[in-house]
């Protein structure tokens, strides 16, 4: 009998280490990020090799400077995804893994994935909650489950890979610093339906404006509010309650009225986990439309500040920029929620009012 052996299938990836626990150590000063860990992957990708029986020809970068994730700022995302997009410009890959500090995880991942929209390869962030080589470290696992995704061919896309799940990054939230799963994706992706949305080219320099995000409480200073805008002139989510209400006194709506005449946009996302904005229910909420604000429906806080950031940096401002807030690009939005309509479950008949 004539032995053949299979010739392994080859996963071809590129592999971005930027921080984060899953390298982190401890000096003695509290968990901090050390570089090098590239014998580490290494030789976590050979027991991925082992186990799954493939080949994995993988391109290893480190950050020049690896970081707790605590630290990233308005720029780390883009730097990121221009990395991402320079690595798949040589040899062919099945995708990219960058793996990242779960802090803001979610925030850089929801960035990454406007700024790569139109890469044909997925691409999977991951990290750690409990450090390689360390009893009971999820970095190897985690790392693995990313190989596992890119190894099952996805539709392009920007993914985290963490515990046992995968969150397409437009709507995961960082929601658990303790156990394993440290990621939920609370509401559904739908991406859009074909064909893929053409958004205008950015054209000639646009000014880098900072984007940023408030959320609201019984209290809100319209003082606060206001030197947001100020810090904050390209834009602002603000997180208000339940379907979009905050406090909403002559001095806040004023505040808010004067910045969006101005040409600041100020789009409204709602705090609560379920359901979407809808600004037309409530008093307060109407009175956010008629100063101006835009309502963004069931986006997350981490991807209206990606999404914002993005459209305001491609230079979009005024209708055009609400038209493209409020139209769903990457999963990132729901359609938008019909008219308030009795909840899916019925209070139980024997419920106690408080
Ligand atoms: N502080 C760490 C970071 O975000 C937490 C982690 O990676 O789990 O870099």
């Amino acid at each position: 009998m004539i032995e053949t052996t299979l010739p392994r299938t080859v996963l071809r990836a590129a592999i971005l280490y930027t921080g984060g626990t899953f390298g982190m150590t401890d000096r003695g000063a509290g968990m901090e990020p050390r570089a090098g860990i590239d014998a580490d992957i290494a030789s976590s990708v050979v027991l991925f090799e082992e186990s799954e029986n493939l080949s994995v020809e993988f391109h290893y970068t480190e950050s020049e400077r690896v970081i707790d994730s605590a630290t990233a700022d308005s720029g780390t995302a883009c730097r990121i995804a221009e990395w991402v997009r320079s690595s798949t410009g040589s040899a062919p890959l099945d995708g990219v893994i960058v793996i990242h500090g779960t802090d803001t995880m979610a925030y850089i991942g929801a960035r990454i994935a406007f700024e790569v929209r139109d890469l044909a390869i997925p691409v999977v962030l991951t990290g750690a909650q409990i450090p390689f080589g360390r009893p009971g470290s999820d970095a190897q696992s985690n790392l693995h489950l990313a190989l596992d995704v890119l190894a099952l061919h996805p539709a392009p896309g920007t993914y985290l890979a963490f515990g046992s799940a995968v969150h397409p990054a437009v709507r995961a939230s960082k929601r658990d610093c303790a156990d394993y799963a440290g990621f939920t994706s609370a509401r559904k992706c739908t991406p859009p339906a074909a064909p893929p949305v053409v958004l205008p080219r950015r054209t000639g320099t646009i000014p880098r404006l900072p984007v940023g995000l408030l959320t609201v409480f019984p209290g809100l200073h319209a003082d606060l509010l206001a030197a947001a805008i100020r810090q904050y002139p390209g834009g602002l989510v603000l997180e208000c309650y339940g379907s979009g209400t905050m406090p909403h006194g002559d001095e806040i709506i004023e505040t808010i009225r004067a910045a969006t005449r101005r040409g600041t946009p100020i789009v409204v996302i709602s705090q609560c986990d379920r359901g979407s904005v809808d600004l037309e229910r409530y008093q307060p909420g109407r009175a956010l439309l008629d100063a101006g604000v835009i309502g963004g429906g069931d986006l997350t806080r981490e991807a209206a500040l990606a999404k914002l950031a993005h459209l305001v940096e491609l230079g979009l401002s005024g209708r055009q920029l609400r038209d493209w807030m409020t139209t769903n690009l990457l999963g990132e939005l729901s359609d938008p929620t019909p008219p308030f309509s009795a909840p899916a479950h019925k209070p139980a008949s024997n419920a106690r009012s408080l």
